[in-house]
Parts: structure tokens; sequence; C-alpha cells
């Protein structure tokens, strides 16, 4: 018989030196072993940034008068680094690829100029397509739409999954001109005939990376093969592997692409670990820490849905005043959690990833990770959280002792 050498697979450097038998200890992927010293990280002290000088002022750009004053209602007085470079080729009706996470003001960036072209376009039939990875970036978009659109008779429509399909049917009825939802419920609604996109001028994927995470690839395809195929695109992700590069490709025509670098980086998040032996220890410690003034406002995460609503539960019998958001709450009930933790009237929420994915809150002081990520992204997605609109935030992380 032939003599086969085995094939040694590559150790990576973040796994353990563990080893029994003298063989290596290898940890299953969705629990993989994360070394503690990535969770570690003293943050840049924010006077070494240089200042990011805008190249136009919002007047600058051939908006309408209303749409200016809904503007200056929301209170953006100069254009982030997306705005600053998007709003123009996208007025000009050219493709764009956007490379900018949230936090960095890419909502407005092509919400503004869709509206203008909404407001130059004399038909009422749904004109626009915004395809997100989750429900509650879904009604992120739709509450800044909403806030730019005032008065000026455009109307959107919300079509994400765990919400009332029937509303979401009814509203769509309404004619909106902009249809914002998630792929799945996008294509449910397509398949009982109450959506067309043979009408859609513009679309616009948001967190295509993020959808690829969460295994959309095929729904957004047949999204897409139902668009004209003259229409706008508009793709943003906060990275470009290959695999989103070559959707891209297929979907746009010379596109432009802007990339933000100045958005919330792990560098501005002091980052640390607390070493905990037990549960009981660490939900001890955390009880103290957010005792503590400068714990304003803490995202706290968790792995498991039960997992999470026990330690909302648990805090709150601790005297925090804590919510929770989970895959097992329906759709009110997390927006109802999100609001009261944003207005400031619970200063703890707990949240599993898939809840918090994309979630936009301002002013989180601390992110706490009571469980460990899955993976090394994830992590940066759950610390990204924090210090965001240029703020210095902190992240914590739980490991054993
Ligand atoms: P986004 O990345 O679109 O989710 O926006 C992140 C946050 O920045 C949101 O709370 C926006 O309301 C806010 N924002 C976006 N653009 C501006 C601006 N030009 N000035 C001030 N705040 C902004």
């Amino acid at each position: 018989m032939r003599y086969r050498p085995r094939r040694r697979r590559k150790i990576n450097s973040d796994e353990p030196k563990a080893f029994y038998n003298g063989r290596p200890i290898r940890f299953p992927r969705e629990h993989a072993y994360i070394n503690p010293e990535k969770f570690v990280n003293k943050a840049v002290v924010q006077e070494d940034q240089v200042d990011f000088v805008p190249q136009h002022n919002f007047r600058d750009f051939p908006l309408e008068d209303r749409l200016q004053l809904n503007i200056k209602a929301r209170g953006y007085t100069t254009p982030t680094p997306i705005q600053d470079a998007a709003i123009q080729p996208i007025l000009e009706g050219k493709d764009l690829i956007g490379l900018a996470n949230t936090g960095s003001g890419k909502t407005a960036a092509f919400l503004l100029p869709i509206l203008h072209h909404l407001r130059q376009s004399p038909d009422h039939r749904v004109a626009v397509l915004v395809v997100v990875p989750t429900r509650e970036l879904a009604t992120q978009i739709d509450e800044e739409f909403k806030a730019f659109a005032g008065g000026l008779k455009l109307y959107s429509a919300v079509c994400v999954g765990g919400a009332s399909i029937n509303r979401q049917i009814a509203a769509l009825n309404r004619r909106p001109q902009v249809v914002i939802g998630t792929p799945g419920r996008l294509k449910d609604l397509i398949g009982r005939r109450v959506l067309r996109l043979d009408g859609i001028r513009i679309l616009v994927l948001d967190e295509v990376d993020r959808m690829l995470d969460m295994g959309f690839i095929r729904d957004i395809r047949f999204l897409v093969a139902q668009l004209p195929r003259e229409r706008q695109s508009l793709c943003f992700s906060a990275t470009m592997p290959r695999e989103i590069e070559q959707l891209m490709r297929k979907l746009m025509v010379n596109p432009v692409t802007i990339s933000v670098k100045t958005g919330v980086t792990s560098e501005f998040i002091e980052q640390d670990v607390i070493r905990a032996s037990s549960k009981e220890q660490k939900i001890e410690i955390l009880d103290g820490l957010l005792r503590q003034p400068d714990f304003e406002k803490t995202l706290v995460f968790g792995r498991t849905k039960w997992g999470v609503q026990k330690l909302a539960n648990r805090l709150s019998a601790l005297g925090h005043p804590t919510e929770a958001i989970h895959g097992n709450k329906s759709q009110p009930q997390r927006q109802r959690a999100l609001r009261a933790f944003k207005e400031g009237r619970v200063k703890v929420l707990v949240a599993t990833d898939v809840a918090a994915r994309g979630l936009d809150i301002p002013g989180v002081s601390h992110v706490i990770n009571f469980d460990q990520p899955n993976t090394y992204n994830d992590y940066i997605h759950r610390i990204g959280r924090t210090a965001r609109a240029g703020k210095q935030g902190k992240a914590l992380t739980f490991v054993s002792n």
C-alpha cells in the first residue's frame, strides 16, 4: 500500500496552544477561541485626530428649499465625509459604491439626493427600493426618511419580517415612492403579487456585507432579477470581500467608489478584559460597574435569546432598569425597548448579536461582552456600537479566569 502522509492542518495563531496527549485541542468553530489580548486596546486620544474639512455645505447642493429646511431642522449643519463625497454623484445619477459603516452618515448621503430625484419625477409610483439586513436598520432609515420628507408629499413603506404583513400590504397599496425592507419579506410580498419591482428606478443595497453574512445572497439575486435594467444602483458596505465585489460588478454600471476611512474605528474605543470564573461572579462585577456614574448608557451582549432575557431580568431585579432585545421579542417590543434606551429611560440594554446589527444608538458609553462573541468580526461589530459620532467609548469583555 502506498504511504500517504497525513496532511496537517495549519494552526491559526489565534487558536490556543493547548494540547492533549500531544495533539492540539481544537475549538468548535461556533465557539472559536479568540485570544483575549485582542480585547485589550487603549483608545487613541482624540486630540491627535485631524479634523475633517468638508468640501461642501448642504447649501451647495442643488436641493430644494424645503429639503434644505428639513436638513437644518434635523440639526445637520455640515456634511459628514460620505455625504460630502456621495451626494453630488448620486444627484448626477451615477451608480455608487460606498465603503462606509453605520455611524458615518451614509443614510442621509443616499436619502437626500434620492428625495431630490423623487421631487423631480412627476409620477407617483414606487420608485425606490432600499434593501437592508435587519428590521431595526429599516426602521432607522424610515425615521430619517420621514424627517427629511416632511412637507414634500413623499411617502415610504417599511416591509420587514416579524411584523404584520397585512399592514405592510395596506401601506404598499397607498403607493409609496420608497419601499424599505428586508430581503425575505420583500420576496414574500412579490410572491403575493402585492409588490412589483418593474417600476423601480433607484436601488439601494445597504450593509451588503451583513446581508451576505446573514445568508441573503439568493434573495438579493432574486430581487435584482426583478428590477428594470435602466436604473441607478447604490451599494453600501463596511467591507468589500471578493464575493461582494463580484456581486456589485454585476449590479452596476461604471460605479463611483467612495471609501470613508474617517468613520468610527476601534482606535477610539478603549478595550479591556474582565476576568471572572463564573456567571454569578460576572453578574456581581457587572452590578458593581453599572453603579459607577460613567456607565451612562451601557449595551451588554449575550450569546442566546434566553440568556439575554434572563440577564436583563436579573439586572432589573438588582435595581438597574434594563431592556432586552433578541429574536424572541416582537418587532413592536424591540422598538419600544430600543426607544427607552435611546431616550435614556433605561440605562442598560442587553442584546444578542443579530438583534443589535446595524443599530445606531447615540451616546453609548460602554459595550460589555457578557458572553464572548463567536468571531472577531462579531466583536468589531459589537464594540462599534460605542464611540460613535467622534466620541470615545469603552468596551469590556468578560473572559474566564
Ligand atoms: P448613519 O451612518 O446614517 O446611520 O448616521 C449616523 C448618525 O449620524 C445618525 O444618528 C444621524 O442622524 C447622524 N448624522 C448623519 N449625518 C449627519 C450630519 N451631517 N450632521 C450631524 N449628524 C449626522
